[in-house]
């Protein structure tokens, strides 16, 4: 019954910690002095909400600290009423025990509250990566946490603070870029939109600085069994993760970030980085040292799914006494324990009893969780405030999304201005991207993989394309005659995965379960031969053609460079489809710049700003415009652009170098070097 009220029936007995007029502080404090030690661990065990919905008895028998939703797991009514219901229960049952504390509920609020339908759904990181914008960020992540706490959740995984180095990685689409300066600026604005001014604020939830660290600078390859590609091994110099991987983190922190939650893959910390990579869940250096010791961290450390599962030795059923001992000690606090949480539990109180874990280590860890729930309001207000419900999915959502569609989209290249289009003209699509709301929004949508076709509700590009043109033709394979049209548009790209590295082109699922669930074999950032063939068709046929990468990562299409007139990186821009029309059709100008290199070769796709020989075929920092009012150094960057682009070949070494330097700059906030970069350049 949502309308009962516990905390008042508690408020009753006095005790100090239910005073909200209490510091923080004290209130932990004589919280903690009142647990026992079951009661402790359970704070520190979190699990997953399928494997509790079954037997919801089990929340307060364990005292549960923490449920999440994994990727995929919505409640069965997946509606904004359904999902508060379904998490309101679960906080019935925490608020059933003892000392009544209340449940920190998670989701995966990666670009929008992506499992709920109707939600609103932004693009990916890397799509806001290209904006450039983090007041465009900033006001993003307040609408995902007014969406996401309106459910009942008051807590985010998100953002992704990975600085993407090789994009056949598969979450390449959940960086910012490959710069570190790009993902410290709209990483920490990601964080001060989801956490707000207070976090007691309807509007907030907890952000997660995720995955410490280094998870986008893995060698290709160099994990084990099926990770071989997404959860590997950083294989660089500690001097390298501390230029290139750690300062978004160093931003997170002096922000507030209120959780970080390590990752899967290794990091070696020796001078050279060919010592002894250790899984990030042990990795003692670098969470008791530097982030929590060096950094002043005061938040508390998540564990990823089942993460201490794969520290080593790997003998007897996870998670064993030894993963948790170590991974206790390495300073993770929270431990998210989706099926084993009934073990990680027993396991980890007879580990405090043994003496290999000490009860201070224990107090630190479970008032680092419980000082985030005093600050999140959930004492007083443990239940979703359904007032804001009618935001989900409102006008005034869509269109922040809409806004950060346009921006996000980078015109690579537009010959004899065949963008912006004129509305009169008669427009010809085609393309497996063109109208599918699931292959736009790609994973972390409606399911954890995400999946082709009507994953939730919005807008696709064709939509947008046909409320802003009077005469348009979709026909998917091209196989509609093009007589007349004055103008194609061919939508290619990727379709959905999440995690694992992705089937470019390929079935939804990276997994293939026919594989037995095990990852295939090499990806390639190739465009896929039949978005070749049809980009190769239409653009012969039509006089002026225009093609969208509707992608997580970039596609080479070196070899069809020549034949496009206009080429526009689009990203995976999410539910709101017509943002893509209004910069086609000149609504709003182009503005996008690269967030990554966009390389020549699918056989030589590793190319990073800052690079020896950096000669990629758009650098990073790369973006044309469409008209409008530009800054001065906006204006340098436009000319050079405009005077370096060769149609058929790209960018020259020496301009591109110019360019992603002068971006890079700028992004340190050092205007004045940009301009001097720039214009020595010209
Ligand atoms: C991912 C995390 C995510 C977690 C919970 C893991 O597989 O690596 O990014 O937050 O699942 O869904």
């Amino acid at each position: 019954d949502v309308t009962a009220e516990p905390t008042v029936v508690v408020r009753a007995h006095g005790l100090p910690y239910l005073d909200e007029r209490l510091p923080t502080e004290k209130r932990v404090a004589d919280l903690l002095s009142r647990m026992t030690l079951k009661e402790k661990a359970g704070q520190m065990t979190q699990a997953e909400r399928g494997n509790v919905a079954g037997d919801p008895a089990v929340v307060t028998e364990l005292g549960l600290g923490s449920i999440l939703s994994g990727g995929g797991s919505t409640p069965a009514d997946n509606t904004p009423e359904g999902w508060a219901d379904a998490i309101d229960g679960f906080q019935e049952r925490a608020l059933a025990t003892r000392l009544q504390i209340p449940l920190l509920y998670g989701v995966d609020s990666v670009h929008g509250h992506g499992n709920l339908h109707g939600a609103t759904v932004l693009p990916h990181n890397i799509g806001l990566g290209a904006t450039r914008d983090p007041l465009l960020v900033a006001r993003a992540g307040r609408m995902v946490a007014t969406e996401t706490r309106a459910t009942g959740i008051p807590w985010t995984f998100a953002p992704c603070l990975c600085v993407v180095r090789d994009d056949r990685w598969g979450r390449t689409y959940e960086s910012f870029g490959e710069h570190p300066a790009l993902a410290s600026v709209l990483g920490t604005a990601a964080v001060l939109g989801f956490q707000g001014k207070r976090l007691d604020s309807s509007r907030s939830v907890l952000a997660t600085a995720k995955h410490f660290v280094a998870d986008g600078d893995t060698a290709y390859g160099s994990g084990e069994g099926e990770y071989t590609i997404d959860q590997g091994v950083t294989e660089q110099s500690r001097d390298h993760v501390e230029a290139v991987d750690l300062p978004p983190y160093e931003a997170a922190v002096a922000a507030g970030v209120g959780s970080v939650m390590p990752s899967f893959s290794s990091v070696d910390w020796t001078d050279d980085g060919l010592g002894n990579p250790v899984k990030m869940h042990a990795h003692d250096e670098l969470i008791n040292g530097w982030l929590k010791e060096d950094h002043g961290f005061d938040g508390f450390v998540v564990s990823d799914w089942q993460g201490i599962h794969q520290i080593p030795p790997l003998a007897g059923d996870s998670p064993t006494t030894h993963q948790i001992v170590t991974s206790v000690n390495a300073g993770v606090d929270l431990f998210m324990e989706p099926s084993q949480f009934e073990r990680f539990h027993t396991r980890l109180v007879a580990a405090v009893q043994d003496g290999e874990v000490t009860e201070a280590r224990i107090n630190d860890a479970v008032s680092r969780i419980l000082a985030a729930k005093f600050e999140l309001g959930l004492f007083e207000e443990p239940f979703a405030d359904r007032s804001h419900a009618d935001d989900i999915g409102s006008d005034e959502h869509r269109a922040i999304a809409r806004k950060a569609v346009a921006m996000s989209q980078v015109l690579l290249k537009n010959d004899d201005d065949a963008l912006p289009l004129d509305s009169g003209a008669s427009v010809y699509v085609a393309g497996r991207n063109a109208d599918d709301l699931g292959n736009q929004a790609g994973g972390w949508t409606g399911t954890w993989q995400g999946f082709s076709g009507d994953v939730t509700e919005g807008t696709t590009i064709l939509e947008g394309i046909e409320a802003a043109a009077d005469d348009v033709t979709f026909s998917e394979d091209a196989s509609a005659p093009t007589d007349g049209a004055d103008v194609g548009v061919v939508v290619v790209g990727e379709t959905p995965y999440a995690e694992g590295y992705g089937d470019v082109g390929g079935p939804e699922w990276a997994w293939d379960p026919a594989d037995g669930g095990v990852p295939r074999e090499e990806k390639s950032m190739a465009l896929q031969p039949g978005d070749a063939d049809l980009v190769e068709r239409v653009c012969a046929e039509i006089e002026t053609c225009v093609v969208l990468v509707v992608s997580g990562r970039p596609q080479v299409l070196t070899e069809q460079l020549g034949s496009i007139d206009a080429l526009v990186a689009s990203w995976l821009p999410g539910t709101e489809g017509d943002g893509v029309a209004d910069v086609l059709f000149g609504e709003r100008r182009f503005t996008g710049r690269l967030p990554v290199s966009w390389p020549r070769s699918a056989d030589d796709p590793v190319v990073n700003v800052g690079d020896d020989g950096y000669d990629p075929l758009f650098p990073f920092g790369w973006g044309l415009s469409t008209g409008g009012r530009a800054s001065t150094l906006d204006r340098h960057r436009l000319e050079l652009q405009d005077a370096v682009l060769d149609p058929v070949d790209g960018v020259p070494a020496a301009a591109s170098k110019a360019i992603a330097m002068a971006d890079v700059a700028l992004l340190e906030g050092r205007e004045a070097r940009a301009h001097r970069i720039l214009t020595a350049a010209r």
